[in-house]
């Protein structure tokens, strides 16, 4: 079999379009969507990730408001900015990027973050609801965008069997939650498989739906994946190339090849799941503007 691509940056782009014509609508109800984006420190990945989100939200229509506090900000600062975006109306969500330099406490950062502004769904308030299956928590952008390419493929979830490789809290374990939920695009049977995992290609193989969250290029080969299985790749790794201008290429942590032999579908790396994780970030933020009324909405509440 030779495995049909998913192509993350053109459903990423509908998926853009459809959140700037949410921003239109709010817009002309009086509410403009706003992002507040908090950057510690000069962290060049960082940096290009937050100019990144910055640009994709002016794009469809959302306020971006940065912040750049210096390194050494102190953890008391750090909360008082979070606690000014909270308190802002023209703010709907807030994103703090992580990692913080070591010595600020990200636990209590994140968590001091309202939970009906965060969009990145890492407060564990929204954790909590999402896994007991609210839908209207925030997920976290990475795996929403997953289940969003999944679902857009077509590919049955319910009663399928889904192996997911990895289980941190941005990733594998939130994934695992939504692939559970009672809900379209979900209801799947999960195995969570991590570096103690024993005979990893033995459940890898498993997999109608593999997705693969590690870190580690080329962890996953092709006679890992069952025959026919849709498989994402959320890896990805800086791998050496003196042929490249930049020295170096993105690889994913599946081998695409191999893999591409044996799946049906399959995401590239890049172009798979990284163009999803801004456009959901976007979504999650219009869903919380449109959560909001309008001025003139409360205006009319307080005189009726
Ligand atoms: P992470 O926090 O380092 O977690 C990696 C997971 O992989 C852990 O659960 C770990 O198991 C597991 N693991 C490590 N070695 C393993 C092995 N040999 N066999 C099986 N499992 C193993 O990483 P992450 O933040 O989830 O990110 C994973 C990858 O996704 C990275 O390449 C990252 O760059 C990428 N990513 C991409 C996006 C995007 O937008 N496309 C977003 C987020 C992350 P233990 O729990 O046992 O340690």
């Amino acid at each position: 079999m030779t495995a049909q691509m998913i192509d993350g940056k053109r459903i990423a782009a509908d998926i853009r379009a459809e959140v700037a014509e949410r921003a239109r609508i709010l817009s002309a109800r009086g509410v403009r969507p706003g992002l507040g984006v908090v950057l510690v420190g000069d962290d060049p990945a960082s940096q290009v990730y937050v100019r990144m989100k910055t640009r994709a939200c002016e794009e469809a229509g959302i306020h971006a408001r940065d912040i750049k506090p210096p390194t050494d900000i102190g953890q008391p600062e750090l909360l008082a900015i979070v606690d000014e975006l909270n308190a802002d109306p023209a703010i709907h969500g807030i994103l703090v990027q992580l990692p913080l330099p070591g010595h600020l406490d990200e636990r209590e950062v994140t968590e001091r973050i309202d939970p009906s502004k965060d969009v990145d769904g890492f407060h564990p308030v929204n954790q909590g609801r999402m896994s007991q299956g609210d839908p209207d928590a925030f997920r976290p952008a990475t795996p929403a965008g997953v289940q969003e390419l999944i679902r857009r493929t077509g590919v049955e979830t319910s009663g399928a069997h889904v192996v997911i490789v990895g289980r941190s809290n941005i990733v594998g374990m939130p994934m695992s939650q939504i692939m559970l939920q009672k809900e379209p695009g979900a209801n799947a049977t999960v195995t969570v498989a991590h570096s103690r995992t024993a005979d990893l290609g033995a459940v890898t193989r498993q997999g109608e739906i593999l997705i693969v969250a590690v870190g580690r290029p080329g962890i996953v080969r092709g006679d890992m994946v069952r025959e026919g299985a849709l498989v994402i790749d959320v890896g990805v790794n800086r791998v050496d190339d003196p042929s490249a201008a930049r020295g170096y290429r993105l690889v994913g942590d599946v081998d695409f090849d191999e893999a591409s032999e044996r799946a049906s579908w399959i995401t590239p790396v890049p172009g798979g799941v990284g163009p999803m994780t801004i456009a959901m970030l976007l979504r999650n933020t219009v869903m919380s503007a449109e959560r909001t009324p309008s001025a003139a909405e409360v205006g009319a509440a307080a005189s009726g």
